[in-house]
């Protein structure tokens, strides 16, 4: 009976050895998935789903598309969003005199307050990646980068202003822009 069992057993792991082969086999001849992290670089392109960032208009891309509206702030189910609005310009004395005699005369005062946000708060780390702010973003102001490179110590590492950020990528981008100018002239 012994024998019996110590031979069902043997071709129980054998079969278990032939299994894990197969698996071995299969993935060592696939191409290679991942990358020797930090001395090779990841590409993301297209598939990964890192931290959102402001989209920049057609004519700015470093001037965001937002409108202060609020929506996402609002539909956020994890409440990272804090949309802070521009506060107006203080008025000159010659505005503010224009401004009564339109309200005198009836007239509808137009609201000269830059739309685009003072600041764009989002914590990171309480973002889901569920995508429902961009989705109810009526100007497509939102997406997610493909940064994969975020690392911190803390919490408050992952507590961003967008609109910082977009700020530090046009000072970064100017002197590209600045060398990519000259050489665009000389060859015009
Ligand atoms: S992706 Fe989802 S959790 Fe993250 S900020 Fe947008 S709505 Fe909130
Ligand atoms: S990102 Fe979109 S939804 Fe959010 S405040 Fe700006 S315009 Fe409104």
């Amino acid at each position: 009976m012994n024998a019996i069992k110590q031979a069902f057993r043997t071709v129980s792991d054998l079969w278990s050895l032939m299994v894990g082969l197969r698996v071995t086999g299969k993935y060592f001849v696939e191409p290679q998935r991942t990358v020797r992290y930090p001395w090779k670089a990841v590409s993301t392109v297209g598939t990964f789903k890192g931290h959102l960032e402001l989209v920049g208009g057609t004519k700015d891309p470093f001037k965001p598309r937002c409108i202060s509206c609020g929506m996402c702030a609002i539909s956020c189910p994890s409440g990272c969003i804090t949309v802070v609005k521009r506060k107006p310009p203080k008025p000159t004395p010659e505005e503010e005199k224009a401004v009564a005699e339109a309200k005198t005369r009836g007239e509808k005062v137009k609201d000269q307050t830059p739309k685009d946000p003072e600041k764009f708060l989002y914590d990171f780390s309480l973002c889901s990646l569920c995508g429902t702010c961009m989705e109810n973003c009526p100007t497509g102001s939102l997406r997610f980068s493909h940064n994969v490179y975020v690392a911190g110590y803390s919490r408050n590492d992952f507590q961003y202003d967008l609109v910082l950020q977009l700020r530090e990528a046009e000072a970064q981008a100017k002197p590209a822009r600045r060398e990519a100018r000259p050489a665009a002239e000389s060859e015009a």
